[in-house]
């Protein structure tokens, strides 16, 4: 299955998020629904069952962060892939160590994760027909984490359908 690592925010604040960016591009072809809003900790790509069990293996046994939020607050523009991302001006210290986690644990099941430098992004819109003017309104969005999920990615003509496949919680902080 195609597949990644990602964090997922609440439903509430993925409605929030859609709202604002479909106000700011009304007619931006491509925009990502709330429910596929995401951030990619590792992609998989076609990953063997064996290899799934393998990471989520790992993925249980893993000592992970505390749980967070973060501040979104930053819209970025790469031409190439062409993606229109929501992202941070000051990411929060945890999402970089969760996804040196996941690509680690990616690595040691055999998959080659991109070393790209990481910059934890939510894609707003994928290939729109032109590049986007700036945000009407600048993004203010504080999304708390508490898990991490595998999904599993279904590309067909309508576009792409995520489905959990196993969630790890967070690290509770106490109070
Ligand atoms: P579509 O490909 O139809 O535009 P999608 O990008 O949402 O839909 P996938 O291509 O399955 O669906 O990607 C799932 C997630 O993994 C997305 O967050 C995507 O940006 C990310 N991703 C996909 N390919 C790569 C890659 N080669 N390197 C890093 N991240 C990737
Ligand atoms: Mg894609």
């Amino acid at each position: 299955m195609r597949a990644f690592l990602c964090l997922t925010p609440a439903p509430e604040c993925a409605l929030a998020i859609e709202k604002w960016a479909a106000s700011c591009w009304p007619n931006i072809s491509r925009r990502v629904p709330a429910a596929n809003l995401h951030i990619t900790l590792a992609f998989l790509g076609e990953t063997d069952r064996s290899t799934i069990m393998r990471i989520t293996e790992m993925m249980s046994e893993q000592q992970m962060v505390h749980e967070f939020s973060m501040l979104f607050d930053k819209v970025g523009y790469w031409p190439q892939p062409q993606v229109l991302w929501l992202g941070s001006h000051q990411p929060a210290g945890s999402v970089a160590v969760l996804a040196g986690y996941c690509r680690q644990i990616a690595n040691r099941a055999g998959i080659r994760v991109s070393n790209r430098q990481f910059e934890p992004h939510i894609t707003i819109a994928r290939k729109p027909s032109m590049p986007p003017q700036s945000a009407l309104l600048d993004p203010a969005f504080d999304l708390a984490f508490d898990s991490v999920q595998l999904c599993e990615s279904i590309l067909d003509r309508r576009g792409a359908r995520y489905v959990v496949h196993e969630e790890w919680p967070l690290r509770l902080t106490s109070a």
